[in-house]
């Protein structure tokens, strides 16, 4: 019998993986109170000394395994792990309480943390609270390989499918180099920045499948179905077989489209559409290009930020900028100041977002204009890569203007700094916005008028208007882009930016949606930008239209917006 996991697909190009499952339990190990007997104190000593060398041994081969082009806080934080492993304050107090109180490995070492942790909470002091956690990950770590079959321990991840309750972006990223197939949560939204990032990296993975990491099996055959959100186990020979067809089916239908990827991309009635990529990190720029895009229509570089403790500085920002500039040939690049906040947490305490809201919370440009020693280094190296292409800054989440002039005067007084420096850089670098923000998005024009140009960012657009947190799969079933006060948000903001002749785009998912392609036409958007993998299939779609036409339907069917289901309205174009 097929066991299938229902949540949703997340997938761009490859909407087939299928692999071995690995199960990756997270969150706290659940320890219960077991004692061993005095006869077996000494073995359940040898037991523990065996963990900590295998969960040193397991650090090891991580740290070998960091690209040599990583951050080097990653192999920092790897060795103060490895460190903590292997200190005798750690070690010696779980021993006495094995051979004093008879406790288990298990029990033993999870008394002595509390211990450990009681002493760093009484101290209130940040480095602490960052020493608690590295804490409380090392002893995770020597836990689970206490509690797990050994066999399980450095099991390569190669070519498996990832079952966990969660992943953050952060996570992904590591499991990309990896090389895994794909991935199943048991939480998460189809928005949310883990999911993008999947698109955005190829990745099949299926998000919000509450219950998968429990009732699928670590170590049999998985089949991840994108398009249809499910992940099945126990196929018969025939099914499976269907879906190793369909795998390659799509692999050569990539192949096949990625020799057009050259062409332009003109409707069929003459008219020229600008096909953008959002790229996550520097080393996407290589996709953008084997998939045709006009240029990056949106750098999201707070992924710089992820995966380490430190906060990168105005050398590392430049070393990639220009690498996505030097890779894309002359094109655009439009480098989004760091939106960290909500679900893009940076390790660096001083960056992560407390309160109960992070989506509402200090975000994006309100903590670029609050730390401005954050943002400084950053426009300091864009700018700077603005000397060697066709370089744009965009500020995201803007709600105010005022924001847009705190921002204008930091990277004023950043152009001034390197003019005395002697350090070149383009002066007439456009300087744009992002309109994510229903507030943003009804004061359009006057965002127009104060800047170069505009993108609309409907992830956080719908999320903001229908107020539903993007990653919060309870609510999942509301976060809709086809609802009427979001599609005559979108319309208003196209009008606006037109009026002011401004250039205008759209960086959100919707942008790569097919569904949406023709609508947004209609209504009048010339510039879409989307991960890589869509491309191709947005410029097949795009040969087939007429614009004439979608733009009295896009009217049309804003004036019946409220009478009739805009998703089947959409369907009889
Ligand atoms: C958006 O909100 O639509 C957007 C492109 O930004 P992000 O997804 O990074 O929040
Ligand atoms: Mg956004």
């Amino acid at each position: 019998m097929i066991v299938s996991c229902v949540g949703i697909g997340v997938g761009a190009a490859s909407r087939i993986a299928i692999g071995e499952a690995h199960l990756l339990r997270q969150g706290p190990v659940c320890v219960t109170q077991s004692w061993v007997t005095p006869l077996e104190v000494d073995a359940e000593i040898e037991r523990f000394e065996h963990a900590l060398k295998s969960a040193a041994a397991q650090l090891q081969t991580v740290r070998g395994q960091i690209p040599e082009d990583a951050p080097s806080d990653i192999v920092e934080f790897i060795d103060t792990h490895l460190l903590m492993i292997e200190d005798k304050a750690i070690s010696s107090g779980v021993m006495q309480l094995i051979r004093e109180q008879f406790f288990s490995a298990e029990w033993a070492l999870q008394q002595h943390r509390d211990a450990l942790v009681a002493v760093f909470e009484q101290m209130d002091d940040t480095y602490l609270r960052t020493r608690r956690d590295d804490l409380d990950n090392v002893v995770r770590r020597i836990h689970k390989i206490l509690m797990q079959p050994e066999e399980d321990h450095q099991e390569p991840l190669r070519d498996k499918i990832i079952l966990a309750e969660d992943l953050s972006p952060a996570d992904v990223i590591v499991l990309r180099n990896e090389q895994i197939a794909g991935f199943v949560t048991d939480y998460g939204g189809p928005m949310s920045h883990t999911a993008i990032l999947a698109r955005s990296l190829g990745l099949p993975a299926i998000v919000g499948a509450r219950g998968a990491s429990y009732c699928l099996q670590h170590g049999e055959l998985l089949v991840l179905d994108t398009r249809h959100g499910c992940a099945l186990a126990n196929c018969a020979p025939s099914v499976l077989g269907y879906y190793e067809d369909e795998r390659e089916f799509q692999q050569e239908r990539a192949l096949l489209l990625r020799k057009h990827s050259t062409e332009p991309a003109v409707t069929a009635d003459g008219h020229s559409i600008e096909l953008l990529a959002n790229i996550e990190l520097s080393s996407d720029v290589e996709a953008a290009v084997l998939n045709g895009a006009d240029g990056i229509g949106l750098y999201r570089t707070e992924f710089l930020y992820m995966n380490r403790r430190d906060i990168p500085d105005e050398e590392e920002h430049y070393a990639a900028y220009r690498e996505v500039i030097d890779g894309i040939g002359g094109k655009p690049v439009t480098i989004r100041t760091l939106d960290l906040g909500a679900d893009k947490q940076a390790m660096h305490d001083h960056l992560r977002s407390s309160g109960g809201n992070p989506a509402l919370g200090l975000r994006a440009i309100r903590l670029c204009l609050k730390e401005p020693e954050l943002f400084r280094p950053q426009v300091r190296a864009i700018l700077r890569a603005s000397a060697h292409g066709d370089v744009r800054l965009m500020l995201p989440m803007l709600t105010n203007l005022w924001e847009v002039a705190q921002a204008k005067e930091v990277i004023s007084r950043c152009q001034q700094e390197l003019n005395a420096e002697g350090i070149a850089f383009d002066p007439a670098m456009p300087i744009g916005g992002m309109i994510e923000v229903p507030a943003a998005a009804l004061s359009a024009q006057a965002f127009a008028e104060a800047l170069d140009f505009l993108s609309i960012g409907t992830n956080d657009l719908i999320q903001y208007t229908l107020a539903i947190d993007r990653i919060d799969d309870e609510v999942n079933y509301l976060y809709d882009p086809f609802h009427p006060s979001v599609l005559l948000l979108i319309s208003q903001v196209i009008k606006a930016t037109a009026a002011s002749s401004k250039p205008l785009s759209m960086c959100g998912e919707m942008a790569g949606d097919p569904r949406f392609v023709p609508l947004l036409l209609g209504m009048g958007l010339r510039s879409f930008s989307m991960q890589p993998a869509a491309l191709l299939d947005a410029k097949q779609q795009l040969l087939k239209q007429d614009l004439s036409i979608l733009r009295a339907k896009a009217a049309d069917f804003l004036q019946h917006l409220h009478k009739q289901d805009p998703l089947s309205m959409l369907n009889r174009w």
